[in-house]
């Protein structure tokens, strides 16, 4: 399988702390991987050091072959390619719903604003936000926000999609429909890294799961094994503690 992003020895610290120590994993062409693990493992800084929104202290980030620390690929561009749909939605509040899934394509795909509309208009359609259109933020609520966020992932084309937490700001009664969103796109083959703690959810849709502890990814496995029978004692106590 043709890997889209590969990590090697990748390492972050913030002034005296290593925030993460020595992450190899790589993720393949229509890959869903779940990334699980306590407050503070440090899923959130490998997922802005994937985005390139951290800047590693070490190691490489290699994309289809050549490692991104290093080639004069600019930083929006590869943005772009790597689409990133935050627990806050991280929406423009003076955009409606189009423009917001418009203003990406135009600045940075540099498209046109009636292809970059189109565009826009068949991912909200896809994620259920198409009569939308004309509302500001602060007038959907927050499922439908971040439909709308990952709607404006998707509009850019991404060969992936990098969830830190999408459902974890949500009331209870919006988490299933922003699942519903993400299992659809899961079928359909796109390559998806998702931080979660919706257990279910990652036993359900995964390809792979990842328990990050302490800056370490200590399990990397299919969902039946990290859940069922997992090879390090620290995921089986994380396991018992939220299961
Ligand atoms: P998680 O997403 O798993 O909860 P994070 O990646 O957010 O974990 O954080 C991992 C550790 O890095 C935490 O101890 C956090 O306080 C620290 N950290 C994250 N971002 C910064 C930052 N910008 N400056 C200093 N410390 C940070
Ligand atoms: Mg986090």
């Amino acid at each position: 399988m043709e890997k889209i992003i590969e990590i090697n020895h990748l390492q972050k610290s913030f002034g005296e702390i290593e925030v993460l120590k020595d992450i190899n994993f790589s993720v393949s062409k229509g890959e869903v991987v779940c990334i699980i693990g306590s407050s503070g493992s440090g899923k959130s800084t490998l997922l802005r050091c994937l985005n390139l929104l951290e800047i590693p202290s070490s190691g490489e980030v290699v994309y289809h072959g050549q490692n991104i620390l290093e080639q004069k690929m600019s930083n929006a561009v590869y943005r772009a390619k790597m689409g990133m749909v935050f627990q806050q939605f991280n929406l423009f509040n003076n955009l409606n719903v189009l423009d917001n899934c418009v203003i990406g394509q135009v600045k940075v795909l540099k498209k046109n604003t009636a292809a970059a509309k189109k565009t826009a208009m068949d991912y909200l359609e896809l994620v259920g936000m198409s009569q939308f259109i004309n509302a500001k933020p602060h007038q959907i609520s927050g499922g439908q926000k971040q439909r709308v966020a990952i709607a404006r992932a998707l509009s850019m084309e991404p060969e992936a999609l990098l969830f830190d937490e999408p459902t974890s700001a949500l009331d209870p009664e919006m988490v299933g429909e922003v699942l519903k969103v993400m299992k659809n796109l899961a079928k359909s083959g796109l390559t998806m890294l998702i931080v979660t703690h919706e257990m279910a959810f990652a036993r359900d849709v995964a390809n792979r799961v990842v328990f990050m502890d302490s800056g370490v990814i200590a399990e990397d496995d299919v969902p039946d094994v990290v859940f069922n029978n997992p090879s390090n004692e620290r995921t089986r106590t994380f396991l018992k503690r939220i299961l």
